[in-house]
């Protein structure tokens, strides 16, 4: 406790250990992978000591986070098409304590080109233009998993081709949060997000 509380007097940020940080410690413009989504896609990409992860789109980069914050040995190329998110992924890395996040700032596909063959890729963003997903099933270790989040119908109906043609598995992730209806509360529901999971 008293430990706590001198870390607390200097405003240092003490992160609980496990998947699914709280938006708010992530700097982001609303483009990002709420925590329990968050939290799900971390434990579907199921990272391992040493593993390189491809972070597709990675937004404010919450994602490559979490990966390295799993583990010191942890390696993460974060590619990101908007100029703005790319700097402020930069910052993210910066205050999380995890500079080795590799930034790509350049549009997937032609961005994942000469890139280090991943072990894990998350497609978070990009994944219904052409191409995107193919070079990710394309560059992934034989043995790695690919994980990808759909919200529009476009990405979903990617991934439910994707996932007729090679197998893998299909997750609807529905999430409500309580919140303040007048002087009440009722289920502020997410938008659901459709997860295709696939080993290579
Ligand atoms: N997982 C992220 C949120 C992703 S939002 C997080 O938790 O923060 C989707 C992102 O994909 C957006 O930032 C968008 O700019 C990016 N994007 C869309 N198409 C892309 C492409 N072809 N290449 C790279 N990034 C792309």
């Amino acid at each position: 406790v008293v430990a706590i509380e001198v870390e607390a007097d200097i405003g240092a940020r003490i992160l609980p250990r496990g998947f699914g940080l709280d938006d708010a410690l992530f700097e982001h413009d609303g483009q990002i992978t709420k925590r329990e989504i968050r939290a799900l896609t971390l434990s579907s990409l199921a990272p391992r000591r040493g593993e390189l992860l491809w972070d597709i789109g990675a937004g404010s980069g919450s994602i490559g986070i979490e990966w390295l914050l799993a583990d010191p040995s942890m390696k993460a190329i974060a590619i990101e098409a908007h100029p703005d998110r790319a700097a402020r992924i930069r910052r993210n890395a910066g205050a999380f304590g995890v500079p080795g996040l590799i930034l790509v700032e350049g549009e997937a596909p032609a961005a994942l080109k000469n890139l280090p063959q991943p072990d894990a890729i998350f497609i978070g963003g990009g994944g219904s233009e052409g191409g995107v997903l193919d070079a990710a099933i394309a560059a992934l270790k034989p043995g790695g998993r690919l994980v990808a989040n759909a919200v529009t119908l476009e990405m979903e109906a990617v991934l439910i081709a994707a996932q007729a043609r090679l197998g893998g598995s299909l997750l609807r992730i529905d999430v409500s949060r309580a919140a303040p209806i007048g002087t009440m509360t009722g289920w502020k529901p997410a938008m659901p997000v459709t997860q295709w999971t696939w080993i290579k």
